[in-house]
């Protein structure tokens, strides 16, 4: 990512203080942290001022975090913090006579924040300020999307290279670590959330954990996977059936492709997430089968496997060129099974662009 790039995020942070009435922006969530300076570590805190970034960190970290946030201007000055960082940063505010600090409601632990509290100036007060950041990573830049589509790429090959191999015997356990070691072959840093393979009765449960079921004759098996690649994150869900068919299987999966693509068709700048989720819900509607669809249609992702913008029933977010973001209708059916399918998207003027490359068919194994 260049540094650049993180500067201008930087600058629109400390641009945008005034009209919020702030006079200093606090952020202590990893991806946040990431998105504005590069730190990829696990501890670290950003105060922006007008004028001013300071990044402290513990001292695991001075090396680390002074290679990654170097670069753009005004540059970041990195204090490795020998206290808790709350007590750095309280004291830091209180020197600059900071009044007015916005933090992160929703990702700051209540204790955190009583530390943090307890140690300012009386005159300083702690300010809720939610989603400005998410707001930001909601449209992707050119270089983010070129990161997606490569994680979104691997992610497919390791599905590839690991169902060409799968029979019917193997367990869902030693399917899903078959797609992990896959991912990790090709380059992924890590799985971007814990890869889902359910067979059977068990594909009915939407985030159901792989277990020791063996992949059996009759069985339809769900495998949703992604992969994190210089941060950013895959998503995708096919689905295998082990055996041949019937006809109660086929005419579900065609009802759930056919709202997906209704969906994929519905996404295009201007329009609000919610008439994409829509378009998925009426097309099952007209198979009957709206009532097992028991989730969103998709949700934004990028530093994380589920961002904003969520794509649900209500949702009124006007989708924008540069969005990522998944289609994933699904229908789950107690007593029967479950089918999903899930591709990555980027919203443009027109359209969108499909990222995930694998076909879409039922694979029979
Ligand atoms: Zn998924
Ligand atoms: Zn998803």
């Amino acid at each position: 990512m260049p540094a650049d790039e993180r500067a201008s995020r930087r600058d629109a942070i400390a641009s945008g203080l005034e009209a919020r009435k702030l006079d200093a922006f606090l952020v202590a969530f990893s991806p946040n942290l990431r998105y504005l300076t590069g730190f990829t570590g696990s501890n670290g805190s950003l105060l922006i001022t007008p004028d001013s970034f300071l990044f402290f960190t513990d001292p695991r970290y001075a090396i680390q975090a002074a290679g990654e946030t170097a670069g753009g201007r005004p540059a970041i000055r990195v204090r490795v913090a020998t206290k808790p960082l709350t007590v750095e940063v309280a004291a830091t505010i209180a020197r600059l006579g900071l009044r007015r600090i916005g933090y992160e409601p929703a990702r700051m632990t209540c204790d955190a924040h009583e530390a943090l509290k307890s140690r300012l100036p009386m005159r300083s007060s702690l300010i809720a300020v939610s989603g400005w950041i998410e707001e930001l990573r909601m449209i992707k830049s050119p270089s983010e999307i070129d990161r997606i589509r490569r994680s979104v790429q691997l992610n497919s090959r390791a599905f590839e290279r690991t169902v060409s191999r799968v029979r019917a015997g193997m367990t869902e356990q030693d399917l899903a670590t078959e797609l992990e070691y896959r991912m990790r072959r090709l380059g992924a840093e890590k799985p971007s959330f814990e890869t889902i393979v359910a067979s059977g009765l068990r594909s009915a449960l939407p985030h159901a954990q792989p277990g020791a079921a063996r992949l059996e004759n009759g069985n339809l098996v769900v495998i949703d996977m992604g992969a994190f690649l210089e941060g950013y994150a895959s998503d995708m869900t096919r689905m295998l059936f082990v055996g041949s068919p019937g006809s109660r299987v086929k005419r579900a999966y065609k009802a759930v492709l056919e709202a997906q693509l209704a969906a994929i068709d519905a996404v295009r700048a201007g329009v609000t997430a919610g008439s994409v989720d829509r378009a998925a819900r009426s097309v099952l509607k007209s198979h009957g089968l709206d009532r097992a669809f028991v989730h969103s249609t998709g949700h934004g992702l990028g530093l994380e496997i589920h961002e904003p913008p969520r794509i649900g029933k209500r949702d009124k977010t006007p989708l924008r060129p540069g969005m990522a973001i998944t289609i994933e209708p699904g229908v789950y059916i107690e007593g029967w099974g479950g089918i999903r399918i899930e591709d990555t998207v980027v919203v443009t003027e027109t359209g969108c662009e499909i990222l995930t490359p694998t076909p879409k068919e039922l694979r029979i194994i």
